[in-house]
């Protein structure tokens, strides 16, 4: 199994192991998913435990996960942790992995239009505070593989709603009477609003780099993994 996006580095004591599988690396959609098969993949960095959401909503809930947590662990489309060992996984297939790393917790979301539009990464940023006191300043947040704005249209029923929301108006592309829309650059500008900066953002795109799965770009139902857990450094 290689992880060839994959990351890490050490922020005092803690090093966060993150990364997306790439096409290569296999279908990772919901029902091909076990524990022992994300472990397995990730044993170099010796996880304890392994959990994903057993169905991503296209909203704003955050589930918070621990050690004893395994495999389905809710429905929505953000986790956090300040477990050690613990490796958080989503699922994506043009959307956007987002990683949020500190020293004390972790947070890991799938963000789409939808996503954005509702503010998932805000929520997730505010369950970092509220539950595990992180200030939102001192999270490294990094934008995983996504469908980029030259590739992504926005469908009918988004574009009027779009149009009028001053949150994601700036970010809407028109070109040749299309609109499209920039998920990293609305992201970006969630991150900042919530006193959060955005460290890096993958150039690769899901649709017209043929590295990794893209929904829009036919592959049906196939997803990579992202993941991220903490351990000790
Ligand atoms: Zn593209």
């Amino acid at each position: 199994m290689g992880y060839r996006a994959q990351e890490a580095y050490t922020v005092c004591m803690v090093t966060a192991v993150w990364g997306t599988t790439t096409r290569a690396d296999g279908d990772w959609q919901l029902d091909t998913l076990s524990e022992a098969r994300i472990l397995e993949a990730l044993q170099s960095q010796a996880p304890t435990n392994a959990v994903w959401l057993e169905e991503q909503l296209h909203g704003k809930n955050v589930v918070s996960v621990g050690r004893n947590d395994h495999g389905p662990v809710g429905k929505g489309d953000g986790l956090v942790t300040d477990s050690l060992g613990t490796v958080m996984t989503v699922r994506t297939a043009d959307c956007v992995p987002l990683f949020l790393i500190s020293e004390l917790a972790a947070g890991l979301v799938h963000a789409g239009f939808e996503g954005v539009r509702k503010g998932i990464l805000k929520a997730t940023l505010g369950t970092l505070e509220e539950q595990h006191g992180i200030n939102p300043a001192s999270v490294r947040i990094h934008l995983g593989p996504h469908i980029c704005d030259a590739c992504f249209e926005l469908r009918d029923e988004w574009l009027e709603g779009a149009q009028g929301d001053d949150k994601l108006a700036p970010f809407l592309k028109p070109r040749r009477r299309k609109y499209f829309f920039s998920l990293a650059e609305a992201l970006i500008a969630e991150a900042e609003a919530a006193g959060a900066r955005v460290e890096s953002t993958s150039k690769t795109c899901t649709k017209h780099d043929d590295t990794h799965f893209s929904h829009r770009g036919g592959d049906g139902e196939a997803r990579q993994l992202s993941y991220l857990m903490l351990r000790d450094a």
